[in-house]
C-alpha cells in the first residue's frame, strides 16, 4: 500500500526534462496522425449514405408500407379491413344495392352487392401494420410508396377514398 503510494508520488513529481517535453509533443502528434488516417480512410472509402432531400428523393421499395390507397371501385364493402385494423381507423358505410340496379363486379369478378357511401382512413391513427391490406379479398386496398403527406392539422389526415382528388393523387404517385 505504502509502496504504491510512493510510486504515484514519484511519477507525479517526475522531473520534466527538455527531452521528455519534446517526446510528449511527438506522442501527441503521432496519435493525431494515426486518428486522422483512420478517419480519412472511412471518409473516402465508404459510399455516401445521406441524400439532399427534398431536391433528391429516395425511391422506396415496392413493398413499402406507406400511405394507403383504396381503389373504391373494386371495394365490396365487406368490412374485413376495418375488422382487422388494430386501431379502428377505417370508417366504412354502405347501402344494399337496389335489386333493379345493374349488376356490377370488381375487376377480379367479385359481385358488388353494396353501394359504398363512405370509405375513410384516419392516417393520424394508422400504425401501418398492413393487416387491412392482407385481408382485403379483392386486393383493392394497398399501401403506396407515398411518404410525403404531412399536414398542419390532425383532421387533414383523414382521407376520404370516394373523393375524386384521391384518384388524382393515386394516378400521380402509383405508377
Ligand atoms: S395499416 Fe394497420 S393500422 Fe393502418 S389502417 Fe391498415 S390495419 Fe389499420
Ligand atoms: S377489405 Fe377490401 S373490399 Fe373489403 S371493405 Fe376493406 S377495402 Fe373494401
Amino acid at each position: 500500500m505504502h509502496a504504491d503510494q510512493d510510486v504515484v508520488t514519484q511519477d507525479h513529481h517526475e522531473e520534466l526534462t527538455l527531452k521528455k517535453y519534446f517526446n510528449n509533443i511527438w506522442v501527441a502528434v503521432r496519435s493525431l496522425i494515426k486518428g486522422l488516417k483512420i478517419t480519412s480512410k472511412y471518409i473516402y472509402s465508404e459510399p455516401t449514405v445521406s441524400i439532399e432531400y427534398p431536391e433528391v428523393r429516395e425511391v422506396l421499395p415496392e413493398n413499402s408500407r406507406s400511405r394507403l390507397f383504396n381503389d373504391a371501385e373494386n371495394c365490396i364493402s365487406c368490412l374485413q379491413c376495418a375488422t382487422a385494423c388494430p386501431v379502428d381507423c377505417i370508417y366504412i358505410s354502405a347501402n344494399k344495392r337496389d335489386k333493379e340496379a345493374p349488376k356490377i363486379k370488381t375487376k377480379d369478378g367479385t359481385p358488388i352487392r353494396l353501394d359504398l357511401t363512405q370509405y375513410t382512413i384516419d392516417t393520424a391513427l394508422c400504425c401501418y401494420c398492413g393487416l387491412c391490406t392482407t385481408v382485403c379479398p379483392t386486393q383493392c386496398l394497398t399501401h403506396t410508396t407515398d411518404y410525403e403527406y404531412a399536414t398542419y392539422t390532425l383532421g387533414q389526415m383523414k382521407f376520404d377514398y370516394l373523393d375524386p382528388e384521391i384518384r388524382r393523387w393515386r394516378d400521380r404517385i402509383v405508377k
